[in-house]
C-alpha cells in the first residue's frame, strides 16, 4: 500500500512516499517555509530536484508537493489516487494519544485541544491534516503522535514533584518528545539481541539538535528525559536542557527581559552547544573547533556527553542494569567522537565499546569484547514507523 507520510512543522514540511508491504521509499522531499521564496526539494531515487519558489501557507505547500508527486515526467505516481492512505506525525500527543490512531473528528479535536502545550507545533501539524483532507477527500488518515510510545511511563516518571493539582488541573506532567525513534530504534535492539522483548532493558539515545535519552523496559517506555515540553534534559543544539527554575526570575530582572522571550528564545534557540560556544549549534562544527584545540568547543562537548551519562546512570540504577546503549539521529549516529566520550570510563557499569569499531561508519554493534553492555548505532526510521501504523490501521478499518 501506498503511505504518504506527513511532518508538518511550523518552517518545514516533511514528506516520504512509502510502499508498505516492500517498505520501499518511493520519494522524499522537503518545503522549507520562509517570508521570502521557500525552497522545496525533491528526489526520487538518484534523482534530486530543488527549486524556490514562494509558498504562503502550509496548504499551498501541500498543494505543491502533491503536484511534483504526480508530475508526468519527474514524479513517481500517476495518479493522486494511487496514494492509499496518508499517515501524520503530530509532536504532542496529550494523554489522548496512547498509539497511532485514525483521523477523525474526535481525534482532530484531541490534536487542537493540546495548541496550548505545543503551540507551534499542533498548530503546524494540524494545518497539515486540514490541507490533505482537502487536496484527497475520501483518503484514509491517521495519526503518530510522537509522545505515544512514551505514554506507558509510571506516574512516579512522569509526575513532577509538584502540588498534584496542577496535574488534574492543568496536565501539567512529563510527556516526552522523540517517542516515534525511541520505538522504532529499541524494537531494532531487541532484534539484536535475540530476547523476548519482555526480558529487555534497554536505553535509548536520541541525539540530534534535539535531544533525548528513553528508559524502555520490556518493550515499554519507563522514562525519558524530555519533559513537558522538548525543552528539558540533555543539553542540545540549542536548547538548555535541565535548568534550575530559579534562574527564570533572576535573569528576568538583571537582563530586563520576559518570560516569554527568557524561555522560547534564549532557553530554545541561543543556548546549548550555540550558547556555550558561540560557534554553532551543528555538532560538526564544534567537533572541528575541538581538534584545533578551542577551549570552550572542549567545554561544551564534555557538558554534552556528561548529561548523556548522567541519563544512562540514572536510567541504568532505576532499571537494575540494562542489556544496551542505542545511539540514534544526526549526531548519535554520526558523531564518533560523541559516542567515545559518552562511553569513557563507563567500565564499573560493564559498559565499554570498541573504539576502531566506533569509528567505522555503518558499523551497528560497537560493543568491545569484554563488554557486558551491548552498545549499538542504530539508524532511526520515524517515517517507516508511521507508514506501518498508518497501512495496518487503514488495512483493519
Ligand atoms: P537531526 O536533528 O537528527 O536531524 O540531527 C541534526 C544534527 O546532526 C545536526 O545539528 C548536526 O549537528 C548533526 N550531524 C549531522 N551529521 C553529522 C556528522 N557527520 N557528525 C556530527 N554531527 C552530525
Amino acid at each position: 500500500m501506498n503511505v504518504l507520510v506527513i511532518n508538518s512543522g511550523s518552517s518545514s514540511i516533511k514528506f516520504q512516499i512509502i510502499e508498505t508491504d516492500t517498505q520501499e521509499l518511493l520519494c522524499k522531499g522537503l518545503v522549507e517555509l520562509t517570508d521570502d521564496l521557500s525552497t522545496f526539494t525533491y528526489t526520487q531515487g538518484e534523482n534530486k530536484i530543488k527549486k524556490e519558489l514562494k509558498i504562503n501557507n502550509t496548504d499551498e505547500g501541500i498543494e505543491i508537493i502533491l503536484k511534483q508527486i504526480t508530475d508526468p515526467e519527474t514524479g513517481c505516481l500517476k495518479d493522486l489516487s494511487e496514494i492509499k492512505a496518508v499517515g501524520h506525525r503530530v509532536v504532542h500527543g496529550g494523554e489522548y494519544f496512547k498509539e497511532t490512531m485514525l483521523v477523525n473528528e474526535e481525534s482532530k479535536k484531541a490534536v487542537a485541544d493540546l495548541f496550548d502545550l505545543a503551540p507551534l507545533h499542533n498548530r503546524a501539524n494540524y494545518a497539515g491534516i486540514v490541507a490533505c483532507e482537502k487536496e484527497m477527500p475520501g483518503v484514509p488518515m491517521a495519526i503518530a503522535a510522537d509522545t505515544a510510545f512514551l505514554s506507558t511511563m509510571p506516574e512516579s516518571s512522569y509526575l513532577y514533584a509538584l502540588p498534584y493539582e496542577y496535574y488534574t488541573k492543568h496536565s501539567v506532567r512529563r510527556y516526552g518528545a522523540h517517542g516515534t525513534s525511541h520505538r522504532f530504534v529499541s524494537a531494532e535492539a531487541i532484534k539484536l539481541l535475540g530476547k523476548p522483548a519482555e526480558d529487555t532493558k534497554i536505553i535509548t539515545c536520541h541525539v540530534g539538535n534535539g535531544a533525548s535519552v528513553s528508559a524502555i523496559v520490556g518493550g515499554k517506555t519507563f522514562d525519558t528525559s524530555m519533559g513537558f515540553t522538548p525543552l528539558a534534559g540533555l543539553m542540545m543544539g540549542t536548547r538548555t536542557g535541565d535548568i534550575d527554575p530559579s534562574v527564570i526570575p533572576y535573569l528576568m530582572e538583571k537582563e530586563g527581559v520576559s518570560a516569554e522571550e527568557l524561555v522560547l528564545d534564549i532557553f530554545n534557540k541561543k543556548s546549548g552547544l550555540l550558547g556555550v560556544t558561540g560557534i554553532s549549534n551543528d555538532m560538526r562544527d564544534i567537533d572541528a573547533a575541538y581538534e584545533k584545540g578551542d577551549e570552550k568547543a572542549k567545554l561544551a562537548l564534555e557538558m554534552y556527553t556528561q548529561r548523556i551519562k548522567g541519563y544512562i546512570g540514572n536510567y541504568y540504577a532505576r532499571m537494575n542494569g540494562a542489556d544496551a546503549i542505542v545511539f540514534t539521529a544526526g549526531v548519535g549516529e554520526n558523531d564518533a567522537l560523541m559516542r567515545s566520550l559518552v562511553c569513557k570510563d563507563m567500565e564499573a557499569l560493564g559498559i565499554k565499546i570498541d573504539e576502531e569499531k566506533n569509528n567505522t561508519r555503518g558499523t551497528v554493534d560497537i560493543t568491545a569484547a569484554d563488554s557486558k553492555v551491548k552498545v549499538y548505532v542504530i539508524p532511526t526510521n520515524e517515517e517507516l514507523v508511521i507508514a506501518m501504523d498508518t497501512a495496518a490501521l487503514v488495512a483493519g478499518k
